[in-house]
């Protein structure tokens, strides 16, 4: 049984007071994916604008009972991710910050990319993204078309399309996975500006995490600056898609979390609304809240797994996350089963939460992807059955 630490207790508590704030605003933000910009003062947002900025760019962190928080660990981010989802994971994803972009900065970039990086961050609130899903190319991301050609001695010039982008249409910057030449090698991520030339983002309709705006990117001819490749001064095979991997492998416990947070929303939702709860409805409420408990425990095994570079971290990942989109979907219709036919309706609330579950399948691969990784795990021993 993993238990948190004093300094990340303290977060937790935080956190989970800060998330308060969100609850009102989930609606809200729900119907108009740009009322973001009126809330960029509430507190869990401030945090997010600057979280995972390393000690170095960032020298005002949060202070809590004495700790400092730069967010740069992936235990923090996902006890604050599953507060922050109970609250409303469509406001966390639509807030400002550098963490969509960071991962990849912070495992490809050189020095003199990272503090130019996190210069920028650091001025002002500043939206990122990254830009891997291609239109008809999602699990398969290998496949991608997009091209990166040279232009002139101190140029590149990207050329193609991208898909569902988390926050593309109100970012300044991202990263985008382009194609240098055939092969899994010819994977390359370069840094953008989205004011370059030829770069334009058009937002999708979509019924789940609306808050993240998610955007179709085209790239007709963007001009890149030799000095915004990502990974020039690493081994070829330590860039690209090994880099994408290492990336997503950071990031997926925390979306993991947010499948936890938006399960968790929906059981103490059904404890609040409802007014009686029958025998049998109270065995499925306490089936729900232990499954709540291990998959919290699975989540942080594989934060700590992501912090500690172990080398099954990636499949303790990909196991976290396709448990955890699996219990968002199942406990928000759970939930809405407590309250008869008219549940969506008479609980838009609860409604919204079922939704956003569906959008999690999605994020950082989809169930079957995650198995897929976990049955390599298993078959090359990378991953014990225990
Ligand atoms: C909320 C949300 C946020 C997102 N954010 C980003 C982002 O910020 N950046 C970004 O680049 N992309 C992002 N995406 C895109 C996401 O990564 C893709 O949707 C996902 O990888 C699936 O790709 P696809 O949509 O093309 O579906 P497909 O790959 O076409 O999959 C369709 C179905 O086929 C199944 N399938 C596909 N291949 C296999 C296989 N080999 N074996 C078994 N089953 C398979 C899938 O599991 C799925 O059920 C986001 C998507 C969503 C919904």
């Amino acid at each position: 049984m993993i238990e948190l630490d004093d300094r990340t207790l303290a977060f937790q508590r935080q956190t989970r007071a800060w998330a308060q704030e969100l609850k009102p605003l989930a609606l809200e933000l729900d119907r108009d994916p740009d009322a973001i910009h009126r809330h960029l003062d509430v507190a869990i947002v401030s945090y997010l604008t600057r979280m995972t900025v390393p000690p170095e760019y960032n020298p005002d962190p949060v202070v809590i009972d004495g700790h400092r928080f730069y967010g740069t660990g992936t235990l923090e981010r996902v006890v604050l991710a599953e507060e922050a989802a109970v609250g409303d994971a469509g406001l966390l994803l639509a807030s400002p910050g550098p963490v969509m972009s960071g991962v990849l900065v912070d495992a490809m970039g050189d020095e003199q990319q990272k503090k130019w990086f996190y210069s920028r961050i650091m001025e002002k609130p500043t939206w990122t993204f990254f830009a891997l899903t291609e239109p008809d190319r999602g699990s398969d991301a290998g496949a991608m078309s997009t091209t990166l050609t040279p232009d002139g001695d101190h140029h590149f010039v990207l050329r193609g399309a991208k898909r569902y982008v988390g926050n593309a249409a109100r970012a300044d910057l991202g990263i985008v996975f382009a194609r240098t030449r055939p092969g899994p090698l010819g994977v390359t991520a370069v840094l953008i500006e989205t004011s370059a030339a030829g770069f334009t983002a058009e937002p999708l309709e979509t019924i789940g995490l609306r808050g993240l705006r998610l955007t179709a990117v085209t790239l007709d001819d963007v001009r890149v600056p030799a000095d915004q490749v990502l990974g020039r001064h690493l081994r070829a095979t330590q860039r690209g898609m090994w880099s994408a991997v290492q990336g997503l492998n950071r990031l997926r416990p925390g979306v993991a979390a947010f499948g936890l947070g938006i399960a968790r929303a929906a059981y103490e939702y059904v404890l609040d609304n409802r007014r009686t709860l029958n025998t049998a409805d109270r065995h499925r409420l306490d089936r729900l809240a232990l499954r709540l408990t291990e998959l919290r425990q699975l989540i942080w095994r594989s934060a700590i797994a992501v912090d500690d570079n172990e080398p099954a971290a990636g499949y303790l990942a990909s196991a976290a996350k396709a448990r955890a989109s699996r219990l968002a979907e199942e406990a928000t219709l759970e939930a809405l089963s407590c309250f008869g036919p008219g549940a969506r309706l008479d609980h838009p609330l609860l409604d919204k939460l079922a939704r956003d579950a569906r959008g999690v399948e999605f994020m950082e691969g989809t169930g079957n992807i995650q198995k897929l990784n976990l049955f390599t795990g298993l078959v090359q021993g990378g991953l014990r059955r225990d």
